[in-house]
């Protein structure tokens, strides 16, 4: 249930040390060794898998539920001002380790740079924006 040379299956063995803020017997929650905030943490289900695509549905399930605890709690002791809940697939989506994880982003009102998140908007046309609904519909 581990990958050899992920970091991420290396800091869950203690193998490389981490500030971690939860542990049970499924997931472990590091803060972030280089954040975007304080407080930056992250969220690591123990059984390797590497995104979305490959995390057992239940897992995925359950990672949310302790991110609303966690968002919960952080919020409370950290006294920020909002939240984020980001999670990356793949290198194009901005993914570097190739390890599961949510990150949790407390975010904060008086913060140098509170621009972390923002993304450009792209214009599809209205049959565009019917094609692409159609096209998802299930
Ligand atoms: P991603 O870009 O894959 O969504 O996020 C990976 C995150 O892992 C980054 O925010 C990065 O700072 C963090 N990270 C990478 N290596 C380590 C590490 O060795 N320890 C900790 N605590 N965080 C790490
Ligand atoms: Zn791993």
């Amino acid at each position: 249930m581990r990958e050899t040379n992920c970091i991420f299956c290396k800091i869950i063995a203690g193998e490389i040390p981490s500030n971690t803020i939860y542990e049970d017997g499924e997931f472990k929650v590091i803060l972030d060794a280089s954040p975007a905030t304080k407080g930056h943490a992250l969220i690591l289900p123990k059984n390797h898998c590497a995104d979305i695509y490959e995390i057992e549905e239940d897992v995925a399930a359950r990672v949310m539920k302790l991110a609303k605890k966690l968002a919960c709690h952080m919020t409370e002791t950290l006294q920020c001002d909002g939240f984020n809940l980001v999670q990356n697939n793949h290198e194009i989506a901005g993914q570097t380790v190739f390890h599961f994880h949510m990150h949790l982003i407390p975010r904060y009102k008086n913060a140098k740079n509170n621009d972390i998140l923002k993304w450009t908007h792209e214009n599809f046309t209205p049959e565009e924006m019917k094609e692409i609904c159609d096209s998802l519909k299930q």
